[in-house]
């Protein structure tokens, strides 16, 4: 086996998503600050793309149907195209050595053999404008921030009928507990609430999803020629609270069901041609610490899980009302991750409050056979079973796997309001275990 060179490797790194993507023939549409294009996943059948390139920070996702696993950087995207999958150890390699050779990035090789494809133009880089980060406001300015914003925005009747309904059968107590809260639905009233926020002496500047957009045909050089306002359509807001109880971040609900159906309240500068955008910040993608809404209704900003709740067990699971409901029907903390990659950030949560026992959750079915392909669940559920064991072996937790028949809830949230329970595997044994919280 001849090892790729660091050189190589470097140059591969620079090669973006969108470039890799134009070069395997993906038709790349603009759609906002996205490009939008069809998943590389082969498996995965579309009746729309639904995948999106960030341009701000050149990242790639598919949210077809919450997300079918594809997600990263260039070689991510090569290694799904090509090889249905993602695995650092089996795919980086020969993924670096295809974009490599797609691109015409000479192939050179520890030993200093060097495999060129002569026909093809050697790869330029191209500069892409450094876009810089801006620090989102401290954790107690946004809590402060949010809050009042929250306070301001309406609740419609649609968004109340669907927390009320079958599906999610939340109390009215719950929905005050949680604060969820609709999206102003015109320009004038957003605009109304984020005036009223400026005139009360709340800090929006950096405060994620609170953006400067320029008049039209203002000019960015005079401050007067801007105006504030919040980012993002949809249909209501999602509080995400952090270990402390405040209320760091917001989740939009969005208008779509099929495609990102769930975005952050997010507004990192952009300054793309006739879209610019300035004086936000970007979300990030933290953790929701729930709590049963009894207990978070009186949960004071500042204050740590520990001194309000008995933490015997932790819930984590993927989804903000699959978190909100299950935290509820099972009296439990519960850890809401906001997507597949992010698994591994309740690491500093379950040390920090001494936690030592820990169920997982996942969408998958209780009689999944590990050598059968679940298809697009897959590499989820071994990233799953991954964070369980590292859980078990390092830090000496101890992890269980919920899992259950898809035909008793399609999600935790459905299982529990049809009253049914999951199917418990010990990760260490492999054994299964009596249901307990
Ligand atoms: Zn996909």
């Amino acid at each position: 086996m001849k090892y790729l060179s660091q050189e190589t490797i470097d140059m591969v790194k620079k090669v973006s998503v969108y470039e890799l993507a134009d070069v395997l023939g993906y038709d790349l549409r603009r759609s906002g600050n996205h490009w939008n294009l069809r998943c590389p996943n082969p498996n995965h059948q579309e009746k729309t793309p639904d995948t999106y390139i960030k341009i701000s920070t050149g990242y790639y996702k598919c949210y077809g149907g919450g997300g079918c696993g594809p997600e990263g950087d260039a070689i991510n995207f090569y290694s799904w195209h090509h090889f249905e999958g993602y695995d650092s150890k089996k795919d980086f390699y020969r993924s670096v050595e295809g974009i490599a050779k797609l691109m015409g990035i000479p192939v050179q090789y520890r030993d200093g053999t060097i495999l060129m494809d002569e026909s093809r133009p050697t790869y330029v880089p191209r500069d892409r404008p450094k876009v810089p980060v801006i620090p989102a406001a401290s954790a107690d300015v946004c809590d402060r921030t949010y809050r009042r914003f929250l306070d301001l925005c309406p609740v419609f009747d649609e968004h109340l009928d669907e927390w009320l309904g079958s599906k999610r059968q939340y109390t009215r107590e719950q929905i005050g507990a949680i604060g969820l809260r609709s999206i102003p639905k015109t320009l004038d009233h957003a605009k109304k609430i984020v005036d009223t926020l400026i005139s009360e002496g709340y800090q929006i500047e950096r405060v994620p999803g609170f953006t400067q957009f320029l008049r039209n045909g203002g000019n960015p050089n005079r401050e007067e020629d801007w105006f504030w306002l919040i980012a993002g359509k949809g249909k209501y807001y999602i509080p995400v609270r952090d270990d402390l109880g405040r209320i760091i971040r917001l989740r939009i609900r969005t208008n779509y069901d099929n495609k990102k159906k769930y975005v952050w309240f997010s507004s990192a500068p952009v300054n793309e041609g006739d879209f610019i955008r300035r004086g936000g910040a970007e979300s990030g993608a933290p953790i929701n610490v729930v709590l049963p809404s009894k207990v978070m209704a009186i949960w004071e900003p500042g204050t740590d899980i520990s001194a309000i709740y008995k933490i015997q067990k932790a819930l984590i699971i993927e989804g903000e009302h699959k978190s909100y409901i299950s935290a509820d029907r099972l009296n439990m903390l519960v850890f809401g991750i906001p997507g597949v990659g992010n698994f591994r950030e309740v690491l500093p949560l379950l040390k920090k409050y001494g936690i030592k026992e820990v169920a997982i959750a996942y969408d998958i079915d209780a009689f999944h056979d590990e050598k059968k392909p679940t298809g697009k669940n897959e590499q989820v559920f071994k990233q799953l079973v991954n964070l369980g064991k590292q859980l078990i072996s390092e830090e000496g937790i101890h992890t269980e796997l919920w899992a259950w028949n898809p035909k008793d809830g399609k999600g935790l949230d459905d299982l529990l309001i049809n009253l049914k329970f999951p199917v418990v595997t010990d990760l260490r044994t492999n054994e299964r275990l009596p249901f307990a919280i």
